[in-house]
C-alpha cells in the first residue's frame, strides 16, 4: 500500500486512537500499518560509471585479457577470480554483497536482458548531469561540463536539512571533490567530505589520525579530483558512527576511473572492493540502534558506459548505451522482489523523490519539476 493510501485511510478516521480502535477502519487498514513507513534513515550510494552489463552478467570474457582489456594481472589469474560458467555465478562472484543480500532481500532495475528499463534522462551520460539529475530530481540541460561549477538547483538532500527532524544530520561523502559543487556546498551548507582533503577532526589527533592524515598527504593520485575509495572508507565509518547521520549520501569513484585508463582488470577489482564497502557499511550501521532495521539504501550509478571491445573506456553520447543505469534498493519497506523484470522504464530522477519518500516526505508535491517516487519499491 502507498504511502497516500495510507494517508488516506487515516483522514476516514477521526483520530489515530479511533483508527486504532475501530473495527471498520481497523479492517481496510491494519494497526501495524499506520506508521508512515519504517525506514528512519536513508542512504544513495553510487559507483561513478559502473555499467549494468557487469553487474547482471558479471566480467564480460573479451575483455579478460592484455589485449582488449588492458590487464595487467595474467589472463588465469584474472578468469579464477571472476569467470565462471553462467552470468549468474559471474555477478554472484564479483558483487557478492550486492546478489547475496541486497537483491534477496531487495530490488534491482535495470537487466536489459529481462526488460528492465533504467536510465538517465539527462541526454548526456557524464557525471555532473548524472548526480544533478538524481540528486535534484531532474535534468539540467545547462549542465553540459564537469566544470560547471556550483550547481543553482538545491538537491533533496539541501531541501530535507531545512526540516528540523533532519538538520545537520545529512552529510554527503565522495571520492570526487566536484561533489562540493555539484551539492553546492556553500549555499546548502550540508557537510561535505570529498576528494583529497584529510576528514575533519576535532580534539588531539591519535596515532591513527596522523597516519591517515600521512597516507592523504603522501599517495600518488591516478586523480587529483578523486581520492581513492579505500580512503573514504575510513573517514565515513568514522562519521557514520559518531555523527549518525538520518540522510547520507556516499560517492564511490575509482570504478570510473580505471576504465577510462583501460585497465578492466582493476574495474573489476574496484567493482569487487566496492560491493565489499557497501557490506561493510551496511554491516557498521546494523550494529547500531539509530540504524538497526529502519535504514534503507538505494545503491546505483551515475552512468552507463559504451560496449564492445573499445566502448567500455568511455561513455556519453558517442558511446551507445551509455545512457543505461540500474539501481538497487534494500530497506525495511521495500517488498523483497529481487531482480526486476519488464515494468515501466525507470529515469535517474525519481531517485530524489524516492529517497524522500522513504523517510516520509512528498518531494515531488513541493518541488513540481521532480519526477516521482519509484513506487515499486515502496510498500
Ligand atoms: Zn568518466
Amino acid at each position: 500500500m502507498t504511502r497516500q493510501l495510507r494517508r488516506a485511510a487515516m483522514l476516514l478516521c477521526p483520530s489515530v486512537l479511533l483508527y486504532l480502535a475501530a473495527g471498520m477502519c481497523a479492517a481496510a487498514e491494519p494497526a501495524a500499518e499506520v506508521a508512515p513507513g519504517k525506514t528512519r534513515n536513508v542512504v544513495l550510494i553510487v559507483s561513478d560509471g559502473l555499467r549494468w552489463q557487469e553487474v547482471f552478467t558479471g566480467a564480460e570474457e573479451d575483455l579478460l585479457n592484455d589485449s582488449a582489456g588492458g590487464s595487467w594481472l595474467s589472463d588465469a589469474e584474472l578468469r579464477k577470480r571472476y569467470w565462471r560458467a553462467t552470468p549468474s555465478e559471474r555477478r554472484e562472484a564479483l558483487f557478492p554483497f550486492l546478489w547475496g543480500t541486497v537483491a534477496k532481500r531487495g530490488q534491482i532495475f535495470g537487466n536489459q536482458a529481462l526488460g528492465s528499463i533504467a536510465r538517465v534522462s539527462n541526454g548526456k551520460a557524464f557525471s555532473y548531469p548524472g548526480y544533478n539529475e538524481m540528486s535534484t530530481g531532474s535534468p539540467n540541460d545547462a549542465i553540459d561540463s564537469n566544470e560547471f561549477g556550483p550547481n543553482p538547483t538545491p538537491s533533496v538532500f539541501e531541501w530535507l536539512n531545512q526540516f528540523d527532524e533532519f538538520h545537520g544530520r545529512v552529510a554527503i561523502y565522495g571520492t570526487w571533490n566536484v561533489f562540493e559543487n555539484i551539492f553546492n556546498q556553500r549555499r546548502s551548507g550540508l557537510v561535505v567530505q570529498a576528494g583529497w582533503k584529510p576528514p575533519p577532526k576535532v580534539g588531539p589527533p591519535t596515532p591513527r589520525d596522523l597516519l591517515l592524515r600521512r597516507l592523504y598527504a603522501t599517495t600518488t593520485p591516478l586523480d587529483e579530483e578523486d581520492v581513492d575509495n579505500s580512503f573514504l572508507q575510513v573517514a565515513l565509518l568514522d562519521y557514520v558512527k559518531s555523527a549518525k547521520p538520518r540522510v547520507l549520501f556516499v560517492g564511490y569513484g575509482e570504478t570510473d576511473n580505471w576504465a577510462h585508463q583501460g585497465r578492466y582488470d582493476l574495474v573489476l577489482d574496484s567493482a569487487h572492493r566496492t560491493d565489499g564497502f557497501i557490506k561493510e557499511l551496511w554491516e557498521t550501521m546494523q550494529t547500531l540502534p539509530q540504524y538497526r532495521g529502519t535504514t534503507t539504501f538505494i545503491i546505483t550509478t551515475d552512468h552507463g558506459r559504451g560496449s564492445g571491445l573499445t566502448d567500455w573506456k568511455e561513455h556519453g553520447v558517442e558511446q551507445k548505451g551509455s545512457e543505461n543505469i540500474w539501481v538497487a534498493v534494500m530497506g525495511p519497506d521495500t517488498p523483497a522482489l529481487g531482480e526486476r523484470r519488464d515494468g515501466p522504464v525507470l529515469v535517474q530522477a525519481q531517485i530524489a523523490a524516492t529517497l524522500a519518500a522513504l523517510v516520509g516526505r512528498d518531494y515531488h508535491q513541493a518541488v513540481a519539476r521532480a519526477a516521482l517516487p519509484i513506487a515499486q519499491i515502496l510498500h
